[in-house]
């Protein structure tokens, strides 16, 4: 009669969108991308002109955010006050500005029930960096799933060359190290595996393999 959650933590780059959209298709349940709300945030006090260092005015901000989840066939389509934002909140800066506004408490608290509303009886797979430890701390799977910076980076080079952009491998990999140091040494919700999580590191397995892994953990835990 609880909701089940399973949540799904890691630093960027570890395969965690993959893996989540795996799990939902596979069991019917919805998503939440929780990185994706704090792009928006960042990307919404940079419409509005709010400091990134403004603590009080960005979880304000936050708390009265119009952003929707829209749905259509494979895409979810991010709506803010009404303007699909989602190439935007996807560039590597929209990826860093959130980090930045990440550390800070009010913001998180900001954000939290919002996340937490994202979990119906239907079930939710749920991404991020805290899902395990602080949003979702009753959850009856957690997963956090690891893979060295390199690996991540070599991964997210491919990714976008094969968009068509040019990519440059030091370049990405001190772009990764320095938001997994914000991530993992912030003070509140840094990044680390809840204790009850499976840790599935993916920098030698394919990602079949990853979903495979983490398909017959879930089976044997819901
Ligand atoms: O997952 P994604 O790369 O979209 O997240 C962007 C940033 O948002 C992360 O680097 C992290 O600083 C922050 N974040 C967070 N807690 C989450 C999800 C994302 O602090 N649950």
């Amino acid at each position: 009669n609880k909701n089940i959650v399973i949540t799904v933590d890691g630093p960027s780059g570890a395969g965690k969108g993959t893996l989540c959209h795996a799990l939902a298709e596979k069991l019917k349940f919805d998503f939440l991308d929780s990185g994706a709300i704090y792009r928006i945030l960042a990307l919404a006090a940079k419409k509005s002109g709010i400091d990134f260092t403004n603590e009080t005015k960005l979880a304000e901000l936050g708390r009265n955010l119009d952003v929707q989840f829209i749905t259509s066939n494979t895409e979810i389509h991010v709506i803010l006050d009404g303007e699909n934002v989602g190439d935007q909140i996807r560039t590597a800066e929209a990826g860093q500005n959130a980090s930045k506004i990440a550390i800070y408490p009010l913001v998180r608290e900001a954000l939290l029930q919002r996340q937490r509303n994202f979990s119906t009886p239907k079930g939710l797979v749920a991404d991020g960096r805290d899902m395990g430890t602080i949003v979702f701390p009753d959850a009856q799977v957690k997963l956090f799933l690891d893979a060295s910076a390199e690996e991540r980076t070599k991964r997210r080079v491919k990714q976008l060359q094969e968009k068509g952009f040019n990519a440059n491998f030091d370049e990405i990999l001190a772009e990764i190290k320095e938001r997994d140091f914000r991530d993992r040494n912030r003070e509140i919700a840094p990044l680390v595996p809840a204790k009850d999580a499976l840790v599935l590191d993916s920098t030698s397995l394919s990602i079949d393999e990853v979903i495979q892994q983490a398909l017959s953990y879930v089976a044997k835990h819901i």
